[in-house]
């Protein structure tokens, strides 16, 4: 397989101007070269010529904080009352449908019966379509602790070392703990810290001898100064950041992951189900505390320089369904105040180094994997234009469109 892409508005990934009248080189998986028209090698004329001029071209979208074994849309609790099979097949059209709406890469931060693991050995081997996958496994949460009803509960440093153990056993990039209440579990409190340090540090020195990172969830204040004391690597969420754990934060060189949807879900795209009617009433305060929040939590990450990766948590919670919930992502940066440049380098760089993935996704850049977007209309003038999609490109075949 080899073609060129000629005359996209290339907007490459890594924050500069975008680049008029540019051109891609594709051979089999991989970028070989990336410039303008007037620079096109030699050696890529002979190739296949593509016209895509009129069409802005991106890196694949990464998610980097997916739930993809849940549907978003119906309780938890009701999802796990379903055959395993059920379960199965819904996650490999959200497989599909994630990739369509250009995400070519996710983390997975919470899985189901490993069925996750079982859907990246059939899209690594072509059997079915979606992204590429980065795993937690299941999140391991204290006893009765955040999302305990899909977690394996362990509590003491022991305990939570052979639960680390057994995700990466299982097949586990990375380890994901819950180190504050949660909103999608009833009845818990956010601020209240639910790992010690120890039960981290634990979990962080295993993970590391084993090469992997450790992500964990909070919103609590406790909970993010626990996880830097204890060497965490990812915050997800992180509402409460404060000026004391956002300098331990860019101490650590640890970064936040924001799911802004999580907090902010899309009631006005599709229509609410009863479910989602009651999950929305129920969460109501907590949204609207969450809202106002997370706006001066992204000033002070930023003004503090913390390194900033986005996720959906798509699948977390009822009001979570896997819709176009990348783009939307996107666009609630960009109602902080983010430009939409600015944006999409988070989406796109930024996720791909919280991913440990650099050196192959992220940008569109010679080297790497030929995962790319094509969008009908410009995403700088409106970032609503991410929805636009013309093409979605993985490895180098179109995927979609
Ligand atoms: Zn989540």
């Amino acid at each position: 397989m080899e073609y060129v892409l000629t005359g996209a508005t290339l907007i490459d990934g890594n924050g500069g101007a975008p680049l008029e009248n540019a051109a891609a080189h594709v051979v089999g998986e991989r970028i070989a070269w990336v410039g303008g028209m007037a620079d096109l090698p030699r050696e890529a004329l002979d190739a296949e010529q593509i016209d895509v001029s009129g069409k802005w071209l991106l890196p694949g979208l990464i998610d980097a904080h997916i739930h993809i074994c849940y549907n978003g849309s119906e309780s938890v609790f009701a999802l796990l009352e379903k055959p395993r099979d059920d379960l199965v097949l819904e996650a490999v059209d959200i497989c599909r449908r994630t990739l369509s709406h250009g995400v070519t890469t996710v983390r997975d931060v919470g899985g189901e019966q490993y069925i996750e693991m079982g859907l990246r050995r059939a899209i690594d081997r072509g059997f079915i379509e979606g992204p590429r996958m980065k795993l937690s496994g299941r999140v391991i949460s204290m006893t009765g602790g955040h999302a305990h009803f899909i977690a394996r509960e362990a509590d003491g440093p022991d305990e939570m070392r052979k639960a680390a153990r057994e995700q990466i056993k299982a097949g586990a990039d990375l380890v994901k703990l819950m180190a504050t209440g949660g909103t999608a579990t009833p009845g818990q409190d956010i601020h209240a810290s639910q790992l010690t340090v120890e039960e981290i540090s634990a979990v962080t020195e295993v993970a590391r001898m084993m090469g992997r990172k450790v992500a964990a969830h909070c919103h609590g204040t406790g909970g993010i100064r626990n996880c830097m004391l204890g060497g965490v690597d990812t915050i997800e969420h992180g509402t409460y950041l404060d000026e004391e754990t956002a300098d331990m934060m860019v101490e650590n060189g640890a970064a936040l992951v924001l799911t802004l949807g999580a907090g902010n879900p899309d009631l006005e795209s599709y229509p609410l189900s009863p479910v989602q009617q009651a999950d929305a009433e129920r969460r109501k305060p907590m949204i609207e505390q969450g809202i106002k929040q997370i706006r001066g939590t992204i000033a002070l990450a930023r003004g503090k320089g913390i390194f900033l990766g986005i996720g959906t948590d798509a699948g977390g919670n009822p009001l979570a369904p896997h819709n176009f919930s990348m783009a939307r992502e996107l666009e609630l940066l960009v109602d902080n105040d983010l430009t939409a440049m600015e944006a999409i380098s988070i989406g796109t760089r930024n996720n791909a180094a919280v991913l440990d993935m650099e050196d192959d996704i992220g940008t569109v850049e010679a080297g790497k994997y030929a995962d790319l977007l094509l969008l009908k209309s410009d995403p700088l003038v409106d970032i609503r234009n991410l929805r636009d999609i013309a093409a979605v490109v993985k490895g180098g075949k179109k995927v979609w469109g």
